[in-house]
């Protein structure tokens, strides 16, 4: 079958043949209809230094994808051949305590689809039944191929109540666009979204946010005074892995108020940690998607009018892929789909 695999340990990807995945009793064999491009698979892509320490030569990229179950694992009986589906990209032991208790989603032996174990950039994918997501007919293929970074999103925007409250997103990336339509959805009353991206910042006013602010140009600060905000944010989503971005947002929260990180800061991003202290400020990591609780709410909250489409701004037949990863690694874009059929 073909697949883009990171062949070569140097910057590139590369459409092979490579056998289609076999499959155990427990596992589901899905051919697959629709991919998306994560900034995961543009870090595999360019071959950085993130890249080089974690990604073993060969392998089958991707993470995000829909599909059709084509073949079944004896010990499968949930699905049937022809569902339309997607899938959990984090894959856990099942045996760790908290896999255990079922907080699969802080499992300590985490492999990831398309990083650890081979991907969904190809024809077939095999994954164990327990990562298969079978969501409402009514869901479009384009969103489901996107349900991986848009359960990153409801993750972080669902980890504090937003209801009536004030919500600031660092990184108008597609994670972060998707999540300011599920916090106003949720029912926030200002959501404010910075980033240095023109593009961006235009498409996350199409998806519902108040203010969409360029921090090159003007500040958050003239903004809440815009907005009649005295005491600052009640929740914020930091969701650009920039250093400043964060440290801005410590700076603007209320007292009390709560933190859900999901960009990933360097190691070395320094906080005013005075600010966490004396402003009881809660700060929580967020890693994934919740399973299944984050998927059940992705679907009803489509089922129940949020509408997240716009967020999706190009489509290309597999056969284009270096164009696709082109307009994803350019910045100038939402979410590329890559269609397989
Ligand atoms: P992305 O890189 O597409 O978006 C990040 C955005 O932040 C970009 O648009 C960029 O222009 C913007 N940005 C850069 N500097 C900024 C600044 N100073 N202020 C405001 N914005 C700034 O990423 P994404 O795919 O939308 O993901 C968001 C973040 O979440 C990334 O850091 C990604 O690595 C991380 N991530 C974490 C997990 C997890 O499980 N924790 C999963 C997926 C992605
Ligand atoms: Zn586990």
């Amino acid at each position: 079958m073909k697949a883009l695999v990171k062949k070569y340990r140097k910057p590139g990807i590369w459409m092979d043949e490579v056998p289609v995945p076999g499959i155990g009793i427990n596992d589901v064999l899905i051919k697959i209809n629709k991919t998306s491009i994560c900034g995961t698979d543009i870090h595999i892509y360019n071959w950085d230094e993130w890249a080089q320490k974690t990604i073993p030569t060969p392998m089958t990229i991707g993470h995000e994808f829909v599909g059709t179950v084509a073949a079944l694992g004896s010990n499968v009986h949930d699905f049937k051949l022809g569902d339309i589906v997607s899938g959990e990209g984090h894959i856990v032991c099942g045996l760790c305590r908290n896999c255990l208790a079922g907080r699969r989603h802080l499992c300590m032996n985490t492999s990831g689809v398309g990083v650890n174990r081979p991907g969904a950039f190809a024809e077939y994918i095999a994954i164990p039944v327990t990562n298969v997501w079978h969501s409402d007919g009514s869901v479009p293929q384009d969103i489901q191929s996107c349900f991986d970074p848009f359960g990153n999103a409801v993750h972080t925007a669902l980890a504090f109540n937003v209801l009536g409250e004030d919500v600031l997103i660092t990184g108008a990336g597609p994670i972060g666009i998707m999540a300011a339509a599920v916090v106003r959805h949720a029912g926030a009353r200002h959501v404010v979204i910075t980033d240095v991206n023109p593009y961006r910042l235009e498409l996350a006013k199409k998806l519902g946010v108040t203010m969409a602010i360029n921090i090159n140009e003007a500040s958050i600060e003239a903004a809440m005074e815009q907005l009649g905000m005295k005491e600052g944010f009640d929740v914020g989503l930091e969701m650009s892995g920039n250093a400043s971005a964060f440290n801005k947002m410590v700076d603007l929260m209320c007292h009390g108020g709560k933190i859900a990180l999901l960009g990933i800061q360097n190691s070395s991003t320094q906080i005013d940690w005075e600010k966490v202290v004396f402003n009881g400020l809660t700060i929580k990591g967020i890693y994934g998607r919740e399973m299944y609780e984050t998927w059940y709410k992705m679907t009803v909250m489509l089922q129940s009018g949020l509408d997240i489409s716009k967020i999706i701004t190009h489509r290309f037949n597999i056969m284009d892929f270096q164009k696709g990863f082109e307009i994803m690694a350019s910045g100038n874009s939402g979410k590329v789909v890559l269609e397989w059929n």
